[in-house]
């Protein structure tokens, strides 16, 4: 089955059978100018930064070069300058705590139908793997209006789908007792991984997994025990939550083209890469009210994939993503560590149920510290020598066994690092 965001894209932009990867191009860029337009006339942050972008000239997203990016640091520092509504249209904010060296927080906007729009992708993006009549449990938070939860609960009474929302996995027996039943489980990579090797016992029919990257060793892991489909999402805040979401064929995500134009660039010079090369993921938003982000970059690591899909698609897509710039981290003499690469290998192992890393860094050499929490089955010392040969020389390994919270809530996982 063609994937249903697919149809979703033709029917959004009025495209209907005339939607091509060229005619969504037109499309968009339309959209583009109405973007800058509409930021121009309503935000101080765009009003001074384009004001010398000439729109007539934008007719392929080739010419998007021409246009300054956004960068996260930019919105950090003045969120209030992005607002093109006032306060009292705001319908949720969210705020984001970076890494970043300037360590504020960035607050994202959105009004009520900012929010009706990733309803709307969501209803499409979850019937690629559930339907009228079937049951989800959703593992995230759902308390408040807005709330992830609360926006997947709406999208799925649209298909017909009942949702409960179960919170995030802090209670690991207690999330999986509540998840018996369930044909489909949407929850956070590390959380619903720790459910499937600590009971092997769950049956359902789909998992969504939702975060900012997703290692294969834990899309294999979970379908292993659990025998089921794992699909995941690509998405953040700054995308309204909802960016693109697989199809059964499992390669690279449908885009939601209608809301949001991708493009990828070379981090260091900024030009777009070539399709088929990885680069920066850039976001435009095409229909934001709130807040519309122009050029913003993501820090996320991917590449394009042009040509059809195996299910019939033929628009872009964006290939799993690779993780984040900002969290490879050089080591001397031994390139890049980083906490996909290091996920792809400690998930990889069937006794792991979790783990956190934190690099030590000092005069006297570099030291990875792991701590890792393991079912009771698992052979210690074969693992420890199964990581000395994977991880990246240049770093000496220390390994402790404890428990490690699976609850990472919205935290993006990543390699804390001392100086000592
Ligand atoms: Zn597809």
């Amino acid at each position: 089955m063609t994937s249903p965001v697919e149809t979703w894209v033709a029917e959004r932009t009025g495209l209907k059978e005339r939607l091509t990867a060229e005619t969504l191009n037109r499309w968009q860029m339309e959209r583009v100018k109405q973007t800058i337009e509409y930021a121009r006339d309503n935000c101080a942050y765009y009003a001074k930064r384009l004001r010398d972008v000439d729109t007539s000239g934008l007719e392929t997203p080739y010419h998007m070069q021409s246009i300054p990016f956004t960068r996260p640091e930019d919105v950090a520092l003045h969120p209030e300058s992005f607002l093109c509504v006032p306060q009292r249209e705001v319908s949720r904010i969210v705020t984001l705590f970076t890494s970043g060296s300037s360590g504020r927080p960035k607050r994202i906007f959105f009004t009520g139908r900012d929010m009706e729009k990733t309803v709307d992708f969501f209803a499409c993006g979850m019937s690629t793997m559930t339907q009228s009549g079937e049951k989800t449990l959703v593992l995230m938070s759902g308390a408040t209006e807005y709330s992830i939860g609360d926006l997947l609960k709406k999208a799925l009474a649209r298909i017909g789908v009942k949702a409960h929302i179960h919170g995030n996995v802090k209670d690991v027996q207690r999330a999986i007792d509540a998840a018996k039943g369930f044909d489909c489980l949407v929850g956070v990579p590390a959380e619903v991984m720790y459910m499937a090797r600590t009971d092997g016992g769950l049956r359902p029919k789909s998992v969504l997994l939702s975060a900012d990257y997703v290692p294969e060793s834990i899309i294999k892991g979970i379908e292993d025990r659990w025998r089921c489909r794992v699909f995941t999402h690509y998405g953040m805040t700054e995308t309204g939550f909802g960016g693109g979401v697989q199809c059964s064929a499992g390669l690279g995500y449908h885009l939601r083209h209608a809301d949001l134009l991708f493009e990828v660039v070379d981090p260091q010079s900024g030009r777009q890469a070539a399709p088929g090369q990885y680069g920066e993921v850039v976001i435009t938003t095409l229909s934001r009210e709130a807040m519309p982000l122009i050029r913003y970059r993501t820090g996320d690591m991917a590449r394009m994939l042009e040509g059809a899909c195996p299910c019939g698609g033929i628009l872009p897509r964006l290939d799993e993503v690779m993780g984040r710039y900002a969290n490879a981290i050089p080591i001397e003499g031994a390139g890049h560590l980083s906490i996909h690469r290091l996920d792809e290998l400690v998930f990889a192992v069937p006794g792991v149920r979790n783990y956190s890393a934190k690099l030590i860094i000092s005069d006297r050499g570099n030291v990875l510290s792991l701590t890792v929490d393991t079912t009771h089955n698992m052979d210690r010392d074969r693992f420890l020598g199964y990581l000395n040969k994977s991880i990246a020389r240049g770093v000496s390994l220390q390994v402790c066994y404890a428990r490690v919270s699976p609850c990472t809530g919205t935290a993006k996982r990543r390699i804390y690092i001392e100086r000592r």
